[in-house]
């Protein structure tokens, strides 16, 4: 046999043994029962996805269909939906525009007849649970804790100077959490109370900051006079050090209560905003909280050495692959050897889809075994792992660390 006919042949005896296997999920967004009452199409589908920040968008339209097919359609983000549409809807052929109707037809009829069927996918193509990241209302689990398992976002707390100061998407922390007026010590326990009892109910697995779209991930020690001087001022008075020691002061507060109540704390970094998102800006933050584990989302793409440079150094550095597998598959493969090498432990390493519909988390969890397999394939073609080892690194990798890190489970 030549090596190359070898190899295919251990990936494929792999992907076999993996099939079966459930998947941990630590990071999702999927959208509430009520986004999917409304008619669902193929092109809705793709308008609310990944595929869309393409900006090939589908309205409805052939030339709109024919332009995402023409141009799109060899991106990571298109291949691995189209494989989620193809998985779950039952169908080999590639989307073209002559079944694009047939098949959005399907598509609109197994969402009308089954008001479950968004969330029943996910457990029948493979996932066991998934963490939500409800940003619209933090904290949230969509009703559905069969599957869900919140964690909350401080984000907007890093906003709430005043009662007139709405966050980004949307809220102002003070209407929506009761606070009716006080010292910033007085905003910070309301916010410390909050997430404790939430906690308590076994509805927070983890906290998350994604304000790496808006500001740097630079996050600088407590300036508490600048933060006491910024609270309470309307927020067209404050300037943007005002607001940055602001969101400095409570995201630090965020830090310490991840580690007091012994729960990880997910981190955006790479992309957003590029010029801000380096992995390494974060460094200071993740040396100064030494008993804060910061979980690195998205591998710090396209920084994925930073973050493996970062887990090397610091234990409470931990590597998540979450929406890298489908930002660039290739990206991808690279990134897992790599945490594999450098994490000081083997059960750091996660992943999620980081999605918002079935279609699209299944195709991303179809890419993450295609990760899984063709790094582990690799390993024991040249000889870095042993067969005996092939399924515990697999388990770990696919569930078993995202059970034990975020449910203490295994
Ligand atoms: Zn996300």
């Amino acid at each position: 046999m030549s090596s190359t006919i070898s190899q295919r042949h251990e990936w494929n005896a792999v992907a076999r043994t993996l099939e079966p296997f459930p998947v941990f999920s630590d990071h999702e967004h999927h959208h509430p029962d009520a986004f999917f009452r409304e008619p669902m199409t193929l092109d809705r589908l793709f308008a609310n996805s990944y595929v869309a920040w393409t900006r090939y968008v589908p309205d409805g339209t052939r030339k709109s269909r024919e332009a995402l097919i023409e141009h799109v359609r060899f991106n990571s983000y298109y291949t691995w939906m189209e494989q989620g549409i193809q998985r779950i809807h039952g169908f080999t052929d590639p989307i073209h525009i002559d079944n694009w109707e047939a098949l959005s037809a399907t598509i609109g009829r197994a969402y009308a007849d089954d008001p479950d069927f968004h969330w029943k996918t996910l457990h029948q193509f493979g996932y066991e649970r998934l963490l939500l990241d409800a940003f619209w209302n933090p904290g949230d689990d969509n009703g559905h804790p069969e599957i869900f398992t919140p964690v909350f976002r401080i984000d907007k707390f890093m906003y709430g100077v005043h009662a007139e100061a709405i966050a980004p998407n949307e809220f102002c922390t003070w209407s929506r959490y009761g606070f009716n007026g006080g010292t910033l010590a007085d905003y910070v326990d309301l916010m410390r109370a909050f997430i404790r009892k939430r906690h308590q109910a076994g509805q927070v697995a983890a906290l998350k900051c994604a304000d790496a779209y808006f500001r740097s991930i630079s996050f600088q020690p407590d300036d508490p006079e600048a933060a006491r001087a910024a609270f309470g001022r309307h927020p067209s008075e404050l300037t943007p050090e005002q607001r940055m020691a602001f969101g400095n002061y409570i995201f630090n507060r965020a830090c310490e209560l991840a580690a007091e109540l012994d729960i990880p704390f997910q981190v955006h970094t790479g992309l957003a905003l590029l010029s801000g998102s380096e992995p390494m800006k974060f460094e200071p933050t993740i040396a100064r909280h030494p008993k804060t584990r910061f979980v690195l989302f998205h591998s710090g793409y396209p920084w994925i050495h930073q973050v493996a440079g970062l887990a090397h150094n610091y234990p409470n550095a931990l590597p998540s692959l979450t929406w890298t597998a489908t930002i660039s598959t290739s990206a991808a493969v690279r990134a897992l050897h790599e945490f594999i090498d450098v994490a000081p432990s083997i059960r750091t390493i996660t992943w999620g889809s980081d999605c918002f519909h079935a279609e699209e988390s299944i195709g991303a969890l179809l890419a993450w075994k295609w990760i899984v397999t063709t790094v582990l394939s690799e390993r024991l073609c040249d000889g870095r792992l042993h067969a005996r080892d092939l399924e515990p690194l697999a388990r770990n990798l696919l569930h078993a660390n995202g059970r034990s890190l975020y449910l203490h489970q295994g």
